[in-house]
């Protein structure tokens, strides 16, 4: 008899999303003549840009010539794109990343929920709350909790963020092996110092533990005093993998590519205690279970760090950052505490009253969508995301509703 894996049982539907979705819908029956304006999703708006699309036109045009077609690519990512990753992302801040430390992918949505297979099951795990889902639920799929009880999974070391912590987890109580953290987070928009960081690095060194970093809009961060890498921080090499996508920072949402950075120092234990390191096991289990990234969308990929390509992906990511700075003024000036949107898309916003009671408000007085933070964690209660990721004149015009609703 065949037997399902029970442990996906204990998953929670994604009610998110597809309430958000759900409401929408019936808020545009009922009022069809109103504008509905959405600051929930995270997905980019603007188009890619003409650098890459140039080189994605000119590597497809190689892919229909016998002469320059290209069958399998090497499944870590071609030469071209990794070189330029390090010589652009790493090299400028001082962090010593070498190519063959770099897993180019095709998203880092796969990335952060395939890594986990390559720790052991009764591996104890931090997750921040609220929290990107993916980390958690790719952890429950692997057994590693127990049931979902009163909003919360048993068996998870859950990292608050709260307004009391400024939104970065401290350190826990109980001893994690895998820490995962984001930052520029999603959802609340919060960033970590350096020296924050390294208090975490640190504790992962004596703690024989290991950080997972989704660093996937690091693009957006303004402040050049913060972190956009972990490996900025020394002693980072031995103790933390890093993710990073082309969807937020160069508009590759839909195009799809992204790279994993497995330092070859970087390490973790066995069960007699002795060191195994990551890099190895990565490639396996790389090579074996995906076929590379296409050679046109890496060619792509490559364009963002042309001269034209950095201009063009900066101006994509400015926009973003300019209407995040118009969220932020208003929601200020409405009175409401926040966090975000300086260094990231998102404005995560005190809604002072239930989160998903403020999102029917919000539709049915203004037909602004945002997102309930409840969507995201125990910790999300009470608070509301909003996307920068629109067009100027829409973030212009859902404010002055926002506005005029909640003045
Ligand atoms: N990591 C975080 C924190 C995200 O918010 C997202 C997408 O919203 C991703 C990863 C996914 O990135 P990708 O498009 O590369 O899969």
């Amino acid at each position: 008899m065949i037997k399902i894996n029970e442990h996906y049982l204990k998953l929670q539907a994604s009610y998110l999303f597809s309430n958000i979705a759900k409401k929408v819908g019936e808020f545009q029956q009922s009022n069809p003549e109103k504008e509905i304006i959405r600051l929930g999703i995270g997905d980019v708006t603007r188009a890619l840009p003409e650098a890459c699309t140039q080189a994605f036109h000119k590597a497809v045009d190689e892919m229909a010539a016998d002469s320059s077609f290209r069958g399998y690519g090497p499944e870590q990512g071609y030469d071209f794109l990794r070189e330029a990753i390090v010589k652009n992302d790493f090299q400028p801040r001082g962090a010593d990343i070498s190519a063959d430390e770099i897993f180019v992918s095709d998203g880092a949505k796969c990335d952060t929920g395939n890594i986990q297979e390559l720790f052991t099951q009764d591996a104890r795990i931090a997750i921040p709350d609220p929290v990107y889902p993916v980390y958690l639920d790719t952890n429950v799929m692997a057994g590693r909790t127990g049931e979902f009880e009163d909003g919360r999974y048993k068996g998870i070391i859950y990292l608050d963020a709260t307004k009391e912590n400024n939104y970065v987890p401290g350190l826990p109580e109980e001893k994690p092996d895998l820490i995962y953290m984001c930052f520029p987070n999603n959802p609340t928009g919060s960033t970590i110092t350096k020296d924050e960081l390294k208090t975490w690095v640190d504790y992962a060194r004596e703690n024989q533990a290991l950080i997972l970093f989704d660093a996937a809009y690091e693009a957006f961060i303004r402040d050049e005093s913060l972190p956009k890498s972990i490996y900025e921080v020394e002693g980072a090499k031995e103790v933390a993998i890093e993710f990073r996508s082309f969807s937020k920072s160069a508009g590759f949402t839909g195009t799809r590519c992204a790279y994993t950075v497995v330092p070859k120092e970087c390490a973790a234990f066995d069960s007699k205690g002795g060191k195994q390191l990551i890099h190895p096991l990565w490639n396996r289990r790389h090579c074996t279970k995906f076929n590379g990234v296409s050679y046109p969308v890496q060619r792509a990929a490559e364009a963002v760090y042309s001269e034209a390509g950095k201009a063009q992906a900066k101006g994509l990511v400015a926009g973003y950052l300019n209407n995040a700075d118009l969220i932020a003024t208003e929601i200020k000036s409405l009175g409401y505490d926040f966090v975000g949107g300086d260094n990231s898309p998102y404005i995560w916003i005190e809604a002072k009253r239930d989160s998903w009671e403020f999102f029917d408000m919000l539709l049915n007085e203004t037909g602004v969508v945002c997102t309930p933070g409840a969507g995201f964690g125990k910790c999300g209660e009470g608070y509301i995301r909003l996307s920068a990721f629109n067009s100027y004149e829409n973030v212009e015009k859902a404010m002055a509703r926002i506005k005029k609703a909640l003045a």
